[in-house]
């Protein structure tokens, strides 16, 4: 007999609200604990999980490995082609291990709903139970709701009841311990499972060695690395962090994203440490960079809790069904140019080169892409949106969509669609001495001054024509005009 934990996107031991319980769960029945991850290629392939994201999993998979061996606990690994056999899989594996209770930790997009359903069915013909919790939020989607009973569409209102609902029921933020230790007979009864390897990056995901040695030194992985980086953002940068967040060259942000998005966080230890550092010992107040930080991580909540309540944007719609008749551009060659950071604007196209070599952009520069793509190049959205999915390493698909809508003026509490960014004051301003530019543009590094920010409009053309950098693709004065026309035309459509 034994209690199973499925491990998803939470893959750390400390602060894993399900593991917390299976643990409880197998302590109270005197039964070892097993974990369990399934790599399924497939699945990666659908949820678009890029490769530096599934080599960051299976990494992190070793360093969770080892954390529970040390409780006796084993880890079983297993690669499932076909992602619809997960849930046969699963029971077979139940059955061979005589363990009547599965736990994990909800995750809240539909085809995963939809999958978890069937399988509490599924087990519970079978006899065995089937605990799904809410842990990924720090308050569970469909406890904040407006005057009218809805989820709330703005999200200032919602980050006042959020904060408001946490400072009434503290027990939130509380931290859940590490589960216990296993009976001494786990070791012997499942040895084959302590000594399962972590299988290799699947085929659809390969790195080269280049790539996996770049990515690996930019991004540590596992919980202790969290931790660390947490810990070390808390006590050096989060109190400039109202004032630096916005500054792409300077590292004001804490790079925490990969490990919320991995699970190898929770977002209710970030926010329980930065609120432990502010003076008032609340969410709000006290220390501006704190209480600012703590609302941007609020963010990732509110775009979970829309996926939760709005399950149409898991489907390729936009949030608000009056955008849907906007007549996108789907020109190949501008796409491309978006893609590889060759549009001719500096600050757009060093982030793209960000993007591309590391796996991660910084919000500003997210912010400025994205309305690049759908407004000055008008090329749908969607495409963005999947492109980022398929290089990001932090990729979320509620905090992504939520990003693209914003900036795309689709999503839920968008930038209203007339206000472009235009990004050359957007570099000027967030980039003043194009030393962000310079950093990820070598063709551009002996430009001086502010022609950086705009190379042949300013007299650096010379240079950048021998470099090989291109001109701008189009001009953003006039395509201005056709995103405003396009959107207004989109909105009339009956
Ligand atoms: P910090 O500034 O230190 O913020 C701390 C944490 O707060 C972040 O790690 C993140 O979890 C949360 N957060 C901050 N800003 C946002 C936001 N606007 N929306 C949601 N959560 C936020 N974030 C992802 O985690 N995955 C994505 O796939 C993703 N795609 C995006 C696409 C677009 C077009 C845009 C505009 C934003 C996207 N974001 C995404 C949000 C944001 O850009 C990143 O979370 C942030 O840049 C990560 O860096 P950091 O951890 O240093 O952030």
């Amino acid at each position: 007999n034994a209690v199973v934990h499925w491990f998803k996107m939470d893959l750390r031991h400390t602060d894993n609200k399900a593991l917390a319980l299976a643990s409880e769960k197998a302590k109270e029945a005197g039964v070892p604990l097993i974990g369990m991850y399934l790599v399924s290629p497939q699945d990666y392939e659908a949820h678009l999980r890029s490769p530096p994201r599934v080599d960051f999993m299976l990494r992190t998979l070793e360093v969770l490995k080892a954390d529970l061996a040390k409780l006796d606990i084993p880890l079983h690994v297993e690669t499932v082609e076909q992602r619809k056999k997960i849930p046969d899989r699963i029971l077979e594996l139940l059955e061979e291990w005589g363990a009547n209770h599965l736990y994990a930790n909800m995750e809240y997009e539909v085809d995963e709903l939809r999958r978890e359903t069937h399988l509490v069915r599924d087990l519970s013909e079978n006899g065995k139970a089937f605990e799904v919790v809410h842990d990924t939020c720090i308050v569970p989607p469909g406890e904040l709701t407006s005057g009218s009973g809805k989820q709330y569409a703005v999200y200032s209102p919602w980050f006042r009841a959020w904060v408001a609902h946490i400072h009434e029921n503290l027990d939130l933020l509380e931290l859940f311990d590490p589960p216990s230790k296993n009976p001494d007979v786990a070791r012997k009864q499942f040895a084959k499972l302590f000594d399962c390897p972590i299988p290799d990056l699947p085929e659809n995901k390969s790195l080269d060695d280049e790539e996996k040695k770049r990515y690996r030194s930019f991004w540590p992985c596992g919980e202790h690395e969290a931790l660390k980086r947490l810990d070390k953002f808390c006590e050096e940068k989060i109190s400039g962090y109202a004032a630096g967040r916005n500054i792409p060259a300077g590292n004001g942000v804490s790079n925490i994203s990969v490990h919320l998005a991995a699970g190898t966080l929770s977002a209710r230890t970030a926010v329980r440490t930065a609120r432990d550092r502010n003076k008032t010992k609340k969410l709000n107040g006290g220390n501006e960079g704190i209480a600012t930080w703590i609302s941007e991580v609020a963010w990732r909540d509110f775009y979970k809790h829309v996926l939760a309540t709005a399950p149409h944007v898991c489907m390729n719609k936009p949030y608000k069904p009056e955008y849907s008749n906007i007549q996108w551009s789907y020109d190949q060659a501008h796409f491309k140019a978006w893609c590889e950071g060759k549009t001719g604007f500096p600050i757009v196209d060093a982030a793209m080169r960000q993007l591309n070599h590391i796996g991660y952009m910084h919000n500003r520069c997210r912010m400025i892409v994205a309305s690049f793509l759908a407004k000055d190049l008008l090329i749908d959205w969607r495409m963005g949106e999947r492109y980022f999915m398929e290089h990001l390493i932090d990729g979320d698909f509620a905090s992504n969509n939520g990003g693209w809508g914003f900036s795309a003026s689709v999503g839920v509490d968008p930038q209203p669609y007339f206000r472009i960014f235009n990004p050359l004051l957007q570099s000027e301003k967030f980039d003043p001495d194009g030393e962000y530019i310079r950093k990820w543009l070598p063709e551009l590094k002996d430009v001086k001054g502010k022609a950086i920010h705009e190379p042949y409009g300013r007299g650096a053309g010379g240079i950048a024509k021998k470099n090989g950098y291109p001109e701008p693709i189009v001009e953003h004065k006039n395509v201005r005009e056709r995103a405003l026309s396009a959107y207004k035309e989109g909105l009339a459509v009956e």
